[in-house]
C-alpha cells in the first residue's frame, strides 16, 4: 500500500482527517469499542472471509454482473457506459452485503439480539432478512412518518418476522430512528448487535461498512480487465449516507487516472430548504457519534432532509465523504427530484431496466457529464437498487392509477 495512501484511512482514533470520530456518550464507549475489537480480529481473518465469500456468492448472488449498456451509449454518442448490476442481490440493493458482514461478526461476538434503524425500510428488509437466515430476534426502528410512506417494506419486514418500532420524536424519520436504536444498544448492553445502514455513525462502523461493501469495485477491477483490459476512467454513484459510492470508490482510491463523481439529492432544488445535499449545501458538525458534514441552522440545528427518494433523505453524509470532498478526491454534484424521475424513466426506456429512484439520481448527472468523454472513455455507474419498492412513489409522482 502506498505511503500516503487514500485507502489507509481512518487513523487509529477514527478520523478521516478532521472527520469522523467517536463522540458518543461514555456508556455506549465499551460497546463501541468491542466492537472495534472484535472487526480487527476478524477483518483479515481467513476462515471469517470464506465464511462471508460463501454468504455473498450462494445467498446474495455476487458477484453481481457488470453490463454494458449499450443503447444509453449509442444515445449518449459518448463514452462506453456500463451499470454494476447491484440491484440484482437478494433483496434488491447493495445494503444486504454490509449486513450480511455485520450479522456474521455479531454471531462471532456471541451476540442474540439485534437492532436496526431504517429510512426506506432498505436497511431494516436486508436486516431483517439476514436475521432470519441466522434465526436472531430483529428490532428496526423506524420513524413513524417513514412506516406511512413505506408500507410494502414494512409489511415485508414483518414477514421476516422482524418487530417494528415506531419512532414518533423529532421529525418521524431516519434521524430519529437511529437516536432510538443508540439509546436502546445503551439499555441492552450484554446481548444485542447494532446493525448500522451506512457508512456513518461512530468508529468502527463507517469504515467496517465500508470494507464489507468494497467487494462491489473489487469486482469492477476483475470484470472490467476481463471484458476491457483496463480500469474505468470516471465511477459514480448516488449518496444517502454514501455506502454504495463508498463500495465502489474504495477500491479506485489510489488510481489517480480514475475520476469518481458522487450524486446527492437536490430534492426541489439546492437553493430551497428541501434538499438533502449535506455536502453541497450542509457545513461540519457532529450527528450519530461522528464529526460530518450535516444540514443545520445558523444556530446549528439539524435541519430536515428532502428527496423523492427515501434512500437519500439523511441530513448527514458518512465522514470518509467529507474527507474526500474536502482532498478533492471525489467531485459531488447533484440532482432534483425532478432530475431523477426523467433519467428513472430513460433507464426503463432505453435498457429495460427499472432502476431505485436512488441510482437514478447518479444516471441523471450521467446523462449530462458524458458529452465532456470521448468515446474511448469508460463510465462505471453502480446500480445500486432496483425500482421495485418506488413503484407507488412514481405512480403519484407521474399521476397514474395503480
Ligand atoms: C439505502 C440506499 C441508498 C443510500 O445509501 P448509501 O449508504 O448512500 O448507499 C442508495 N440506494 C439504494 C438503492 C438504497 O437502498
Amino acid at each position: 500500500m502506498l505511503k500516503n495512501s487514500y485507502k489507509n484511512y481512518p487513523n487509529e482514533k477514527g478520523y478521516f482527517g478532521q472527520f469522523g470520530g467517536r463522540y458518543v456518550s461514555e456508556t455506549l464507549m465499551p460497546l463501541i469499542l468491542e466492537v472495534e475489537k472484535e472487526y480487527e480480529k476478524i477483518k483479515n481473518d481467513r476462515n471469517f472471509i470464506k465464511e462471508f465469500n460463501y454468504y455473498l456468492e450462494t445467498y446474495i448472488g455476487r458477484p453481481s454482473p457488470l453490463f454494458f449498456a449499450e443503447r444509453i451509449t449509442k444515445d449518449l454518442n459518448g463514452p462506453k457506459i456500463y451499470f454494476k448490476r447491484d440491484e440484482l442481490n437478494h433483496t434488491g440493493a447493495h445494503k444486504i452485503n454490509n449486513c450480511m458482514g455485520q450479522i456474521l461478526l455479531a454471531k462471532k461476538m456471541g451476540k442474540t439480539r439485534i437492532i436496526a434503524e431504517t429510512g426506506a425500510g432498505q436497511h431494516g428488509v436486508a436486516t431483517a432478512t439476514v436475521c432470519a437466515l441466522f434465526g436472531l430476534p430483529c428490532i428496526v426502528y423506524m420513524g413513524e412518518k417513514d412506516i406511512e410512506r413505506q408500507s410494502p417494506n414494512v409489511f415485508r419486514m414483518k414477514l421476516l418476522g422482524a418487530e417494528i418500532r415506531s419512532v414518533s420524536t423529532g421529525s418521524k424519520s431516519l434521524k430519529d430512528a437511529m437516536n432510538e436504536a443508540l439509546r436502546d444498544w445503551v439499555t441492552n448492553v450484554k446481548d444485542t448487535f447494532y446493525i448500522i445502514g451506512t457508512a456513518a455513525g461512530p468508529h468502527p462502523y463507517p469504515a467496517m461498512v465500508r470494507d464489507f461493501q468494497s467487494v462491489i469495485g473489487k469486482e469492477v477491477r476483475q470484470q472490467l480487465k476481463d471484458i476491457e483490459g483496463k480500469s474505468p476512467d470516471l465511477l459514480m454513484a448516488c449518496i444517502g449516507g454514501g455506502s454504495n459510492a463508498l463500495g465502489l470508490f474504495y477500491e479506485f482510491l489510489d488510481d489517480s487516472n480514475v475520476e469518481m463523481i458522487a450524486v446527492e439529492a437536490a430534492g426541489h432544488g439546492i437553493n430551497t430548504d428541501k434538499h438533502a445535499a449535506s455536502l453541497t449545501g450542509g457545513k461540519p458538525g457532529v450527528l450519530h457519534g461522528n464529526k460530518t458534514y450535516l444540514l443545520q441552522s445558523n444556530t446549528g440545528q439539524i435541519q430536515e432532509a428532502h428527496s423523492i427518494s427515501a434512500g437519500l433523505d439523511y441530513p448527514g453524509i458518512g465522514p470518509e465523504h467529507s474527507f474526500l470532498f474536502e482532498e478533492k478526491r471525489v467531485k459531488y454534484m447533484s440532482a432534483t427530484d425532478k432530475e431523477a424521475l426523467d433519467a428513472f424513466k430513460y433507464c426503463c426506456k432505453l435498457e429495460g431496466i427499472i432502476p431505485a429512484l436512488e441510482p437514478a439520481h447518479a444516471l441523471s448527472v450521467l446523462r449530462k457529464i458524458a458529452k465532456n468523454y470521448n468515446k474511448d472513455k469508460i463510465i462505471v455507474m453502480n446500480m445500486c437498487g432496483r425500482g421495485d419498492k418506488d413503484i407507488f412513489t412514481i405512480a403519484e409522482e407521474l399521476k397514474i392509477k395503480i
